[in-house]
């Protein structure tokens, strides 16, 4: 199967082209169609290098509608690298949407020039979960719009001591949202989070 075959947005596709993407990787060929048709809980089995970003970051911009200024889409990793990169990743799929804007927010930078970013009505937030935190408690962000949260490399969050944080975000979204969780392992922990925040899901795994 191509990414041409997928009941997708042309925006996408056409980045898919120019970026010379042809075939999805097997994750993304499990994961993608699930996505793009009903909106659903996953959780996805996959390391880093199985192409797992794009397994959630088209079906999410798939699903954002750039014309709505406010938050509809959360993903949460464990570092400030990782967040940068899905941020830069995300963009090369959004670059043919239109008034699209993806904000990244993490901690060991300066707080204002995130302010000024989350302000400036980004659709799609990726965050580290204490900055985030951060910014809630300043009121610069609200999830009051949240549709879907991406919980990626939760292994790695819930490792790193950022159980708690992740409760409290995840306690701050509307109960209608869709939550994808992204995990190398399936751990006790990582079953936890799910079985607290997660209603049914289908699991995937590579
Ligand atoms: P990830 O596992 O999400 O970190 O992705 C690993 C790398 O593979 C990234 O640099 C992506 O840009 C690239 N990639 C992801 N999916 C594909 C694909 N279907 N075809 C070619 N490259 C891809």
């Amino acid at each position: 199967d191509s990414f041409s075959s997928f009941p997708m947005r042309e925006e996408l596709k056409q980045a898919l082209a120019d970026l010379g993407f042809e075939t999805p990787t097997p994750i993304q060929q499990k994961v993608i169609p699930y996505l793009l048709s009903e909106p659903k809980d996953i959780i996805g089995l996959a390391q880093t290098g199985t192409g797992k970003t794009a397994a959630y970051g088209l079906p999410l911009l798939h699903h954002t509608d750039v014309n709505i200024k406010s938050v509809q889409c959360l993903v949460l990793s464990p570092t400030r690298e990782l967040c940068m990169q899905i941020q830069t990743e995300m963009q090369k799929y959004g670059s043919q949407m239109r008034g699209l804007r993806i904000a990244a927010v993490y901690g060991g930078v300066p707080i204002m020039g995130q302010i000024r970013d989350v302000r400036a009505n980004p659709q799609v937030i990726v965050a580290t979960p204490g900055r985030l935190i951060d910014l809630l408690e300043r009121k610069a962000i609200s999830l009051e719009s949240l549709q879907y949260v991406v919980l990626d490399e939760a292994d790695e969050m819930l490792n790193m001591g950022f159980r708690e944080d992740i409760e409290l975000i995840l306690k701050n979204t509307p109960a209608e949202k869709k939550t994808w969780l992204f995990s190398a392992t399936m751990s006790n922990d990582v079953r936890n989070i799910a079985k607290r925040f997660m209603k049914e899901w289908q699991e995937f795994s590579v």
